[in-house]
């Protein structure tokens, strides 16, 4: 990108954390810039959390990477010319290909990258590169709720309304979601529902923050939640709750759920969950006979091996009681990273193209290949998920080099220690990021890239709002943007005229042209109307388009142009406690810390906040380990140990701890988890495993 001098600035643009993507004012120099709410964005209406505020301290940090770095043999790095890295990286790649076929190289994306990269990455691997494996962190993020809501509804976008909308609910049901600690401006709708009177239930294996707000919270055992969706859905059809003539009008195959759903009565549906048959059916009432509603499910429902279901489950319910296009009602995803939205719309998945069409879709590829201007034939197929391509390095057709852009593998991945191991056997592995991660410090070359505000790019919400990310300081000398990285690497491997690019705004063009009359249609969407409108809705196919805020009001995009039933039966997790792991393992996230901690964690305030991840235990959990506050124990599963420090809680059940996920090395807790797949989305079981405590004295 060109290179602007820049004064002290007063930018109006976005946070480079979650996918809420609140509004901000960024004034100041690069060294003293300082944040402000933007309260006429309408998201935020200018409230912020803590990483929010603090967003700044990461662009003069001084870990920021201002070079390309080589690892020598010694292990040591040692910094080296934009030449020599880019020279290297294409050498290697090229080497590789040559001996052992296209797809020996693969690419790891990311959800944080602005909707431009995600695009231009997913184009590199099949274009300039030419291999079919590319995935991304998203598949460890919202994966199963994409999958079970283009199952149900023919389209997946987080929420199919405004998130203003929340407010005016009368109901909201929201399960596996910390919300006022992970989105904390959202907040402010359910204290606006809740002064409306309305009311909000929780669904959570712990009495979180956010449960100690809702009127109800429903503290099921890890891994039940297809059983309580279901337990749900025999009440509001027992007690004549369900909106016939919605599900007759709107939807198919209700009649096979129906049977199902029958076998689902409350005491049964208890002995699953335990949660109280009076606890189910208060909550089935409130939702029956509240005019408007909202279920909402976030990561402690998707990260399962069962995740796809379990959202299907609690989409059933939604069918059911006819939410979907019902004002302030519906379905609907709360996505987790900045661009967790964008980031699988625009092909950087193993199975995407961009628009969100499917890459084994003849018309899909026929189209995206007249804008690329290659052949269609040319154009490789879907590739390996995320973890399947990690697992693959070390084995036959497996890859043996790895462009990672956007994330920090050796903290994000389930069963952490044996990935590591594998990034350790890559013959090759290059890096892009802006600090030294944990997957960094394992490359050969690590590449030093620009961050949130030192360029431009759009990003979508969790909303399908797309939005603008604006520049508002030089990027400091010896760091690029991986626009510029992709096309230098691409013209280097002899096929810089499909990259072209000098700018975001020309990839955004070509994105424009490439979503056209796809499911995410952004051909409508230029970097004006975002800023003129505060966002723009997808799916926009003209410029004359107003976008859609609102999705379903009349029709699904499915075949029938009606929703669809699924049935779902309740089936165990892939690990369950017993004699040797006598106890459930949840993870998840806190307050002040954002995904693999690789920012969060080197900004000063956020650090004091808290230092290190801690275990929650049950009281009597603790007595009978022998545990009290601030000792240390060891947490052990099938797949490693970690120390960590107790921290004794009522907040969690007996049968189950809960650990933050946020730190790398012998603090992480994914040196734990279980990479346990869901069959559909390919989403590794994150949020439970078996797990053994021992009080480190004795261990
Ligand atoms: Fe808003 Fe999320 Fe940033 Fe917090 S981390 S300020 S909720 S975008």
């Amino acid at each position: 990108q060109k290179n602007h001098t820049f004064k002290p600035v007063n930018v109006a643009t976005h946070c480079p954390y979650c996918a809420f993507q609140c509004g901000i004012h960024l004034k100041g120099s690069r060294e003293q810039a300082k944040v402000a709410g933007n309260a006429t964005f309408p998201v935020n209406q200018g409230g912020l959390c803590i990483k929010g505020w603090t967003a700044p301290a990461t662009l003069s940090h001084p870990d920021r990477l201002l070079t390309p770095l080589a690892r020598q043999a010694s292990g040591a790095f040692l910094p080296i010319t934009w030449d020599e890295a880019l020279s290297r990286i294409v050498q290697a790649f090229q080497e590789e290909q040559r001996r052992y076929g296209p797809h020996a190289v693969g690419i790891f994306g990311g959800g944080s990258l602005t909707n431009e990269k995600a695009y231009l990455l997913g184009k590199f691997a099949r274009v300039a590169l030419g291999t079919e494996h590319i995935d991304y962190n998203g598949r460890f993020c919202m994966s199963s709720a994409a999958a079970a809501s283009i199952r149900a509804f023919g389209i997946d976008r987080g929420l199919p309304f405004p998130i203003e909308d929340v407010a005016h609910a009368e109901v909201i049901l929201l399960i596996g979601s910390n919300i006022a600690e992970t989105m904390p401006p959202m907040m402010q709708y359910i204290d606006q529902q809740q002064n409306r009177g309305g009311r909000l239930i929780t669904v959570d294996p712990r009495t979180s923050t956010t449960a100690r707000a809702s009127a109800l919270h429903l503290r099921l055992m890890p891994g039940t939640d297809a059983a309580l969706a279901n337990g749900l859905l025999h009440i509001l059809i027992r007690d004549g709750l369900i909106d016939q003539n919605y599900i007759r009008t709107r939807t198919d195959d209700f009649d096979q759920i129906k049977a199902v759903a029958a076998t689902y009565w409350p005491e049964r549906v208890e002995r699953i969950t335990g949660v109280p048959e009076k606890q189910l059916v208060q909550a089935a009432r409130m939702l029956g006979s509240a005019r408007s509603a909202m279920i909402l499910t976030a990561r402690g429902v998707e990260q399962q091996s069962q995740g796809v279901n379990n959202t299907l489950a609690y989409i059933n319910v939604a069918l059911a009681l006819g939410l979907m296009g019902r004002p302030y009602s519906g379905y609907g995803c709360l996505t987790g990273q900045g661009n967790g939205q964008g980031g699988r719309e625009h092909g950087q998945k193993a199975d995407q193209l961009p628009g969100y069409r499917k890459i084994d879709d003849p018309i899909a590829r026929e189209h995206i290949s007249q804008v690329w201007g290659i052949q269609e034939s040319d154009l490789p197929g879907p590739g390996k998920s995320a973890y399947e391509m990690l697992t693959s390095i070390g084995q036959d057709n497996g890859i043996r080099s790895l462009l990672v852009m956007g994330s920090n593998i050796a903290v994000s991945v389930p069963d952490a220690l044996h990935i590591e191991e594998k990034l350790k056997q890559l013959d090759f592995l290059v890096v892009a990021d802006f600090f030294l991660s944990e997957t960094a410090k394992l490359a050969d070359i690590v590449l030093p890239v620009t961050q949130w505000a030192e360029e431009e790019g759009t990003m979508t919400n969790l909303e399908g709002r797309v939005i603008l990310r604006k520049r508002a300081f030089d990027p400091p000398p010896g760091v690029r943007t991986e626009i510029d990285v992709l096309c230098e690497l691409a013209w280097r491997m002899g096929k810089g005229q499909y990259f072209s690019f000098t700018d975001a705004r020309q990839v955004f063009d070509e994105l424009r042209q490439a979503s056209a009359g796809g499911t995410a249609d952004y051909s409508g969407i230029t970097y004006e109307r975002i800023e003129e409108q505060q966002g723009v809705f997808w799916p926009c196919p003209s410029e004359d388009h107003p976008g859609t805020p609102r999705l379903f009001q009349e029709t699904f995009p499915t075949p029938t142009g009606r929703a669809r039933f699924t049935v779902v039966k309740h089936a165990a997790p892939a690990e369950e406690p017993d004699a040797d792991y006598p106890l459930y393992l949840t993870t998840g996230r806190v307050l002040t810390h954002y995904q693999s901690g690789s920012q969060t964690r080197r900004v000063g305030r956020l650090h004091d906040m808290m230092e290190e991840p801690f275990v929650e235990i049950h009281p009597s959990t603790a007595r009978h380990y022998r545990l009290a506050n601030g000792d240390l124990v060891k947490l052990s599963t099938r797949r490693g140990s970690i120390v960590l420090k107790v921290k004794v809680t009522r907040s969690i059940r007996e049968d189950t701890i809960f650990v933050p996920f946020h730190w790398g090395g012998h603090l992480s807790v994914n040196r734990l988890t279980n990479p346990a797949l869901d069959p559909t989305s390919r989403m590794p079981e994150f949020k439970i495993c078996a797990v053994r405590i021992e009080p480190v004295e004795h261990a």
